[in-house]
């Protein structure tokens, strides 16, 4: 588990470790959506939320499809909007679990409820305001950031007419500079948001014509587009892709493969 000390509401990220999962999805893997036994993926979600201190029982996860949609959960939230998953007779009974389907990103000030997203390379991002109590997590992978998706629960808190300035940021472990390679099309899709200067400093060119790039680094210069300050950011530095044995890696195994995830919540 991996947590920022920037954050004073109960969160972490989990890596790949102590879980009950087999083979590919060795242990800790939290992601239902797959063919892992779902028991196996419930009896783990339970064991993150216990090593956290989350005592809060309704969980509403994303389904994600690479969009910059943040889904905003209020006090008068209607959850016959969200699909409903059965975890009946497994050890998160007594939890009720909800699915958000296309959405990747989740925000609420509600003191009952779990936020959590999914990863296997993609930048965890997680947030928390401890002045007017929101907290947020966004899934954003290369689109995601190209697109910048860390703005989006930014522009929701200005929506909410509530300043960023006290807003805590944490990016987490995912696919980092040392080993993320990417090609001229991913470069071109970046093109449209980030100026020459700004990417040169996320961007590494190499000899065979594609780049290594910081995705880590390009949110945080997305989020400082958007007037976050760098001391409103902890960035963790671990790579999913060359570190096997903490990490789920989409990137170095491809499927069947386990996932990592983001849980958030007020207590
Ligand atoms: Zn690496």
């Amino acid at each position: 588990m991996r947590k920022f000390t920037n954050i004073t509401a109960p969160h972490g990220i989990t890596t790949r470790k102590g879980g009950v999962s087999l083979g590919a999805f060795e242990s800790m893997n939290t992601s239902f959506f797959g063919v892992d036994n779902p028991s196996h993926v419930f009896a783990n979600i339970k064991r993150a939320l216990n090593e956290l201190g989350i005592t809060s029982k309704t969980i509403v996860a994303t389904q994600q499809v690479h969009s910059n949609k943040v889904l905003l959960i209020d006090s008068a939230f209607d959850f016959d909007t969200l699909k409903k998953i059965d975890t009946s007779d497994s050890d998160l009974s007594e939890y009720g679990l909800y699915v958000a389907s296309e959405t990747d990103g989740l925000m609420t000030s509600r003191e009952d409820l779990v936020l959590m997203t999914f990863y296997a390379d993609c930048v965890p991002l997680v947030y928390h305001d401890e002045e007017s109590g929101y907290i947020a997590t966004v899934h954003s992978g290369w689109k995601g950031t190209a697109h910048l998706m860390g703005q989006e629960v930014i522009k929701k808190f200005n929506h909410l007419g509530i300043p960023v300035t006290h807003l805590n940021i944490g990016i987490g472990h995912c696919a980092a500079v040392c080993c993320y390679e990417v090609d001229e099309p991913v470069i071109q899709a970046f093109r449209e948001n980030f100026s020459n200067d700004q990417m040169t400093a996320f961007l590494i060119p190499k000899e065979n014509g594609k780049y290594m790039m910081d995705l880590k680094q390009a949110n945080v210069i997305a989020l400082m587009k958007q007037g976050i300050t760098l001391s409103q950011i902890e960035v963790n530095d671990d790579c999913t892709i060359c570190n096997a044995e903490e990490f789920h890696s989409h990137r170095r195994t491809g499927y069947p493969r386990g996932s990592m995830s983001t849980f958030i919540a007020k207590k």
